[in-house]
């Protein structure tokens, strides 16, 4: 296999929906999921006379995320008129920002897998309307035009992510980014945040890029990366074996696992850009700018921080917490409840987030919620329960979504702290193991170990561990 003789080279372009009220241009709401062609009005369907009127707190969601994004900010900036024919774009051309976008020259810093972190250049941001959604029936195609006119902002990124691994890492960074700023809600399955990667492959070693294939709107992290490995691999068995790549658009097929050709890539001149002569010229005060600056929501690298040192987290635990806001908003609730940020940063990331990954679900639908495991570790805490039987009550609230003390009463898991009773225990273990006692009794007291261990055994684990330890040896040197 001749993959490592090429090096790939991949740069996304991402539109994200911004959290608006209304749509871009008009005023109809900004809504998912009510019926079809209710959220319309005469400008967002394209009829003759009606005239578009720019969405203020659109351009303020897009400001925050270029401040986020560590972009300039360009005072003017012009929208522009993309030409093509659909059957969602009544108007037969999407309004769009081109040749002077509003934002320009940011980056993103991603941390990597071997612990390494990236600095992934953003080439430029700008405005654009969403179309309208064509849904394809057996019968036919139907049209739902209320997404026509939602306001976007298409992030593009420079061509410096090497691998899929880096490209995902990317990819989950701003997703996370545009949450915690709340500019986008990020729901991938609505389509809010779509993803388009652009993906070459050139012998290591050399300069030139080799020719771009453009995938589409593929709608998970785990599905761009599988898809751009898939893509890299397509292009350098093609290569190796004499042919051209051809500048095309695939799609990602996610039951064979294959990128499909969809069309060849249309090119810039074929959109016959041109400034929007409905619009004026989109100002950008600096006093506005400021304004916008000052009211940043808290992003996550500044989260990160104020978790290393309000938990006395480290730089690698924070920075898992605060990957994403609804995970850090679970673990301060954990927190608040029970008290001990260390403990509630151990029972999240290993216990939940292992179990979640697993499961393949995320911290949105968790079934065990933050009063619920923060209860969990207080009964920890309190020597209710051992560590160890906290694992299991834990196994049963994830299955269940049971409350820890039901699941202790229903199965009997106190913890054991009755001397009389652990005592009566220990002494059973060392009558039944006498040849241990007697090594033991010889100077072996490394079998202390032994004893303890089949005492716990005894109680199904539910001894008091300090105590059992410390009846355990004054039994055994009695
Ligand atoms: P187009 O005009 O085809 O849209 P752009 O130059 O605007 O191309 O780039 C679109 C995206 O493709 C950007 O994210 C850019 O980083 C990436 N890109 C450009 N050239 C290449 C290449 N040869 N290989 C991989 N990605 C590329
Ligand atoms: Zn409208
Ligand atoms: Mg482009």
């Amino acid at each position: 296999m001749s993959l490592e003789k090429y090096e790939s080279v991949i740069g996304l372009e991402v539109h994200a929906q911004l959290m608006t009220q209304s749509k871009m241009f008009c005023r109809c709401p900004n809504q998912f999921g009510s019926s079809p062609n209710t959220n319309v009005c005469p400008v967002c369907t394209g009829q003759p006379g009606s005239l578009p009127v720019i969405n203020k707190k659109a351009i303020e969601l897009g400001v925050r995320a270029a401040v986020a994004l560590s972009c300039e900010i360009h005072p003017e900036s012009v929208f522009a008129r993309k030409n093509y024919f659909y059957p969602d774009l009544p108007k037969g051309y999407q309004i769009s920002q081109y040749e002077r976008p509003y934002s320009t020259q940011g980056h993103i810093v991603v941390r990597l897998k071997s612990g390494d972190e990236k600095r992934i250049g953003i080439t430029r941001i700008h405005f654009e309307e969403d179309a309208g959604k064509s849904n394809h029936e057996s019968y036919g195609t139907l049209v739902n035009l209320n997404r026509a006119g939602v306001p976007l902002i298409e992030i593009v990124s420079e061509p410096d992510m090497r691998n899929a691994h880096e490209a995902g890492q990317y990819l989950r960074a701003l997703h996370s980014i545009l949450r915690y700023a709340d500019i986008c809600d990020g729901n991938m399955e609505e389509g809010n945040f779509r993803c388009d990667a652009n993906i070459s492959v050139r012998l290591r070693g050399t300069e030139k890029f080799g020719t771009k294939v453009e995938l589409k709107n593929i709608n998970s992290f785990k599905f761009v990366e599988k898809a751009i490995e898939y893509e890299i691999q397509r292009q350098v068995f093609a290569i190796e074996s004499g042919e051209k790549i051809i500048q095309q658009t695939r799609s990602w097929n996610s039951g064979k696992n294959v990128t499909e050709v969809m069309r060849e890539k249309e090119q810039a001149h074929d959109y016959r850009y041109f400034p929007e002569p409905d619009l004026p010229k989109l100002m950008i005060s600096s006093k506005w700018f400021e304004q916008i600056k000052k009211e940043m929501p808290e992003l996550p690298k500044e989260a990160c921080e104020r978790f290393k040192k309000a938990f006395e987290l480290s730089d690698y635990d924070a920075s898992v917490l605060t990957s994403s806001k609804e995970l850090a908003k679970y673990f301060e609730a954990v927190v608040a409840h029970c008290k001990n940020g260390k403990a509630s940063a151990n029972w999240v990331m290993n216990e939940l987030l292992g179990r979640l990954n697993a499961a393949g679900r995320e911290i949105g639908d968790t079934p065990v919620s933050e009063t619920q495991l923060a209860a969990l570790i207080k009964k920890i805490d309190s020597g209710e329960i051992s560590g160890k039987i906290a694992k299991t009550v834990f196994e049963e609230m994830f299955a269940t979504s049971k409350d820890a003390s039901s699941i202790i009463k229903d199965k009997g898991l106190v913890q054991i702290s009755d001397p009389a009773a652990l005592e009566s225990v220990v002494r059973k273990i060392i009558e039944g193991n006498p040849s241990q006692f007697a090594e033991y009794k010889a100077g072996k007291v490394k079998l202390l170990g032994f004893f303890v261990g089949q005492a716990m055994k005894e109680t199904k684990g539910q001894a008091n561990p300090a105590l059992l330890n410390e009846l355990v040896k004054k039994l055994l040197d009695s």
